[in-house]
């Protein structure tokens, strides 16, 4: 697939620059700026669509959903059993925010650098935005939102917590440490898109997992906290915070080590892998 752009379907990928004969981009990122052209394209010709050509694809052709978003937002401390693992009290004014920066971002598959061993693993929904928004109300914050994917909030701990204030952003930007995917899915394919089974395995041992409707703060109001802010474009990101089961919490402490392979995943979206190795030295 090299990449392009492709709707997946039962039968395997349909490539949109072509099927759309060149209306649509083979670039993932630029359909965001026409999310709701695009998603009326696709409802009108889904008949079409269910019998293109559709070629077969597994995780290894597949790359980041949204591979250079404009802005890369996260979130600490949204679930309530994670801020018990962190010895931390419930953020109650509003969400913990910090940036991943955009450098950051991979697709499924990719192996990843350590630059330390005080890397960590963070199982996350992350948001897509499709309509920009600023200002947006919670009650038609989903209306905003593109689809859903899975991420990896990989942290490097010492960097996270040397300082005398922690920097997040950072720790949570070396390349690689923002996989994302494998796949986007749109809102309307989850039974509730509030409530969604998420985790992931460490050498095929759980360590993680959640379901997202016990989040601090829902993702409509993720979306109206950081829109009364900072105006959101089309693809930027939002990682939603993880559930309990981090390795920095644990006693003793499971950090990423090299040839380590950590697969996330969330009902409806699937399976993402992520390999680890150690930086040459
Ligand atoms: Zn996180």
């Amino acid at each position: 697939m090299n990449r392009r752009l492709a709707l997946l379907c039962p039968r395997g990928a349909v490539d949109v620059e072509s099927f759309s004969r060149g209306r649509f981009d083979a670039d993932p990122q630029a359909v965001y700026d026409r999310w709701s052209e695009f998603t009326a394209w696709v409802a009108e010709h889904a008949q079409d669509i269910e019998h293109a050509e559709a070629r077969p694809y597994d995780e290894s052709d597949l790359g980041a959903p949204v591979p250079a978003p404009r802005q890369v937002f996260a979130i600490g401390l949204n679930y309530r059993d994670h801020a018990a693992e962190a010895g931390l009290p419930l953020p109650e004014n509003g969400p913990v925010v910090f940036a991943k920066f955009p450098s950051s971002i991979t697709g499924p598959g990719a192996v990843v650098e350590l630059p330390s061993d005080a890397v960590d693993y963070e199982a996350e929904l992350v948001v897509v935005i499709g309509t920009p928004g600023h200002r947006v109300a919670a009650d038609d914050a989903w209306s905003h939102v593109a689809g859903l994917t899975l991420g990896q909030d990989i942290s490097e701990r010492v960097v996270q917590f040397q300082g005398p204030t922690p920097q997040f952003s950072p720790g949570k930007s070396f390349p690689g440490f923002s996989p994302i995917g494998p796949v986007l899915v749109t809102p309307d394919e989850f039974d509730d898109a509030d409530d969604i089974e998420l985790g992931c395995t460490l050498n095929g041992r759980r360590m993680q997992q959640g379901r997202t409707r016990d989040m601090v703060f829902t993702v409509p109001r993720l979306i109206a906290f950081l829109s009364a802010i900072v105006p959101l474009s089309p693809g930027d990101l939002i990682f939603t915070g993880t559930p309990a089961g981090i390795g920095w919490a644990r006693d003793p402490k499971i950090v990423l080590r090299d040839g380590d392979r950590l697969v996330t995943h969330a009902e409806v979206i699937g399976e993402m892998t992520t390999t680890f190795i150690a930086a040459a030295r």
